[in-house]
């Protein structure tokens, strides 16, 4: 292994991976990643790649925006078909402080011209007749929204970050970051170092601990999340958009010849990855209520994967004062997935030209939490 570089990328997920990509592409110099494991195997591969323009703050709508161009074009940038399905995302609100909510969202939405439709029950009822509507107050719908396939974006990223010679070192993990006079100067892994003037913590749900190696306190917790697969069942030809429950929690899409259906977020943060009955009995309690017709179907798998929660819920993103050349790219409390384009931009343009100009990444940064300048995005409640 190389004992320089100019960038170190700690992390090989979808973040890490679409840095190390767009740092290629701005010809950065010499860019190492470095995965603990492989690449993809945390966070990236337990998620259901979901992709929605419907959120409730600007920043988080900019980088929806600006990462749907790439998913646009995807195959014809990065050589892999992305598998991106737009089958629109149905929100429903059953309270009316959610609905104020919904339409307080549906106004700023409109500002960035997204096509969200603000529905009424009997309409909401008209189009999907499966859904159980007597106690929904409206709804909110938007074509644009949809999944792709978090393998695919990997490996697209993963492939034409290599082609422009990016190396990516799996079975690797970082143990220490090196600071000297308040600046980073590289990194040790078990038996190696490799000196770099800036070092990338794209470690997922393990940010903080990666953060703590560089004395910076980073505020994310990981919080497991469970999801669960039904065996083939059919009941519809219509397509069904991604339904979310937004009072339970709880969400559903199609997934091949079966159903998805979300299981609950913990509230307390550990780095515990089992799959529960208890989580798949309210999940298949949550689906039955939405969906009477579900009754019919059984589960037939289900996994667990973390999300990265910060405390309002934003991603945290950008440099940290105390020490220079450590970058953050962190937080993103279950949004990573679908912002992986536009953080890999953003990220690169601050360590190319010392600034993010692709979109306004200040609000992102870690002093917010200092300054008590914190975002407030109330679509929290819902997490993909
Ligand atoms: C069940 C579930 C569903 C989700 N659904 C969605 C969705 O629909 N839409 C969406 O946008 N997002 C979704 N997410 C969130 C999304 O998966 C994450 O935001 C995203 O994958 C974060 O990517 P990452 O690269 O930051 O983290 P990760 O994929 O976790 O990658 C971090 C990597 O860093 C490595 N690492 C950590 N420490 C070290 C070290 N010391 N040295 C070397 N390597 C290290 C890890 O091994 C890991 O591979 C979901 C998450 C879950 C759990």
């Amino acid at each position: 292994m190389d004992r320089t570089a100019d960038v170190v990328i700690i992390g090989g997920g979808v973040i890490g991976a679409s840095i190390a990509y767009h740092l290629g592409l701005q010809k950065a110099g010499r860019v190492v990643l470095l995965e603990k494991g492989q690449m993809g195997e945390g966070s990236t591969s337990r998620c259901v790649g979901g992709i929605r323009t419907q959120f409730s703050t600007e920043i988080n709508i900019q980088f929806s925006l600006e990462s749907l161009r790439t998913f646009e074009r995807f195959q014809e940038e990065l050589g892999v078909d992305p598998e991106f399905r737009r089958i629109g995302y149905l929100f429903l609100a059953t309270t009316s402080m959610e609905l104020g909510v919904f339409e307080r969202n549906v106004e700023l939405q409109r500002k960035y011209h997204i096509p969200v439709e603000l529905l009424d029950p009997s309409e909401i009822g008209k189009r999907w007749p499966y859904l159980r509507t007597d106690d929904i107050l409206g709804g909110t719908f938007c074509p644009w929204d949809g999944y792709a396939g978090p393998s695919e974006v990997l490996s697209g990223f993963v492939g034409a970050g290599k082609r422009l010679g990016v190396k990516m070192v799996e079975g690797t993990e970082v143990i220490g970051i090196m600071v000297e006079g308040g600046k980073v100067v590289g990194v040790k892994t078990r038996g190696d170092e490799i000196l770099a003037p800036v070092v990338v913590n794209a470690g997922g749900p393990c940010v903080s601990i990666v953060g703590d190696m560089a004395g910076v306190t980073i505020p994310v917790k990981p919080l497991r999340r469970q999801v669960f697969v039904t065996a083939p069942f059919h009941f519809t030809d219509q397509t069904i958009p991604l339904t979310i429950d937004f009072h339970r929690g709880w969400y559903f899409r199609q997934e091949l010849d079966g159903y998805l259906l979300s299981g609950p977020l913990d509230q307390e943060a550990s780095f515990n990855l089992n799959v529960d009955y208890e989580a798949m009995a309210e999940a298949v309690e949550s689906a039955l209520y939405r969906v009477p017709v579900l009754e019919g179907t059984r589960i037939a798998r289900g996994w667990a994967g973390l999300y990265e929660i910060s405390p309002d819920h934003h991603a945290i993103l950008g440099t940290v004062p105390e020490v220079k050349g450590f970058v953050l790219a962190n937080g993103f409390s279950g949004h990573g997935f679908q912002h992986s384009p536009a953080v890999g931009k953003v990220i690169a343009e601050l360590i190319v030209d010392g600034k993010a100009t692709t979109l306004d990444i200040s609000s992102l940064s870690i002093e917010r939490f200092k300054k008590g300048a914190l975002l407030l995005e109330p679509m929290t409640a819902f997490k993909e």
